[in-house]
């Protein structure tokens, strides 16, 4: 029996995979450069080594059945390599080489008549000055790849602003983005099996602070056509992409009821957490059983609300969760720690996601414990 799972990273998501795929009954290696990273502690076996190595890379395919990965940081060229050689890599190498540079991302999107924001490569100041005569301000820098949680963007308010910006993600590769004055952020997780079905999750608010996602509501609060055109768009983008496996969409809603694509992640997704206790099959479940052409199981919710809420580190120290039994003891709540070692402001160090009834309790409820727990 083909049972052995290979994922390239081991962060959080990597960990709630590694549980999904145990809980399954596969084998799992990871590859990370972290010794006794989130994903190493739960997992069967951890090569010690970055996402790029490509020694370690074709070491890990030369011992699995199905490869993953869970950041976009991996090696796509390895891992187009390795599946040419006969190792099941999901989702497809070029897809993952496609979205990891945002920059291409945005304009595969135009290509496919997909709405997403305006976008202009830049290089120079001067450059920067261009963009801003054709769209206006307030501008985004971003960089082009390995940017996460905000890490690579930058607000350009006004020309004062460009050289801060600039300075700010010195040494990237940049592009420049239209900002988009939205009124909601939604995001959908999607999965697509090896045999071509696709499944939707219900559509999901985010709320982001900093460039963070910070809260998850589900299912979205807005209308019901809304969400259908938001789920339409979702299967359109699906469409495009290659390969099985969950995917992350996150999108602008406008005040006059567009939607935008602002992101797409081949993999699972932040705002897909809250699946685990609200959904028939979670996403970590469902990308596994998507990977290992397993039949996919129901998207849909089994509890009528959920929201979840990131624990962010708190200051800058070896990791002392505290309030853990308070927070624990609010009805409903479900605590999940990364078990990174150290913490520092911004860094993902857990979640807790609230089921209940009506969204407004179950936000109460998760901001309450967030309150309660200090790491
Ligand atoms: P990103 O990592 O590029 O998805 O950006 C993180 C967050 O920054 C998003 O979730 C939004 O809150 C904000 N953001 C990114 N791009 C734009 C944009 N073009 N217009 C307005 N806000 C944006």
């Amino acid at each position: 029996m083909k049972d052995r799972i290979g994922i390239v990273g081991g962060g959080q998501l990597g960990r709630m995979l590694g549980i999904a795929a145990k809980q399954l009954g596969f084998r799992v290696t990871i590859i990370d450069p972290t010794p006794h990273s989130p994903a190493g502690q739960v997992v069967d076996e951890q090569i010690i080594a970055d996402f790029t190595d490509e020694v370690a890379i074709r070491a890990l395919a030369a011992r699995i059945d199905f490869l993953t990965f869970e950041v976009e940081l991996a090696n796509s060229l390895v891992l187009e390599e390795v599946a040419k050689k006969g190792t099941i890599v999901h989702p497809f190498a070029s897809t993952l080489g496609l979205i990891k540079d945002k920059y291409m991302q945005k304009k595969f999107l135009e290509e496919c008549r997909i709405p997403t924001a305006k976008s202009l490569s830049v290089v120079s100041y001067e450059d920067i000055k261009t963009a801003a005569k054709k769209f206006g301000y307030p501008l985004l820098l971003k960089a082009r790849r390995d940017a996460y949680d905000g890490r690579g963007n930058a607000l350009i308010k006004n020309p004062k602003g460009i050289k801060k910006a600039m300075e700010k993600l010195s040494g990237r590769a940049l592009y420049i983005e239209q900002f988009v004055p939205f009124v909601k952020e939604l995001a959908i997780m999607v999965v697509r099996s090896s045999t071509g079905e696709i499944r939707t999750y219900p559509v999901v608010e985010t709320i982001h602070k900093n460039n963070i996602c910070h809260t998850v509501i589900a299912p979205a609060q807005i209308d019901s056509s809304i969400l259908k055109k938001a789920e339409l768009l979702a299967r359109k983008v699906m469409k495009e992409l290659k390969g099985a496996g969950v995917f992350g969409i996150e999108m602008f809603l406008t005040s006059k009821d567009k939607i935008l694509i602002n992101e797409i992640a081949p993999r699972v997704h932040n705002s897909g957490h809250y699946t685990i206790e609200a959904c028939m099959t979670s996403q970590f479940e469902q990308h596994i059983r998507a990977i290992t052409g397993l039949p996919l199981g129901s998207t849909q919710m089994k509890v009528p609300t959920a929201v979840m809420v990131n624990i962010l580190g708190d200051r800058i120290a070896p990791v002392e969760l505290q309030g853990f039994s308070q927070a624990l003891s609010i009805p409903n709540v479900t605590v999940h720690i990364y078990g990174k070692q150290d913490t520092k402001p911004e860094r993902k160090m857990g979640h807790i996601t609230v089921v209940d009834s009506n969204w407004k309790k179950a936000y109460k409820k998760a901001k309450q414990a967030r309150r309660l727990l200090s790491i």
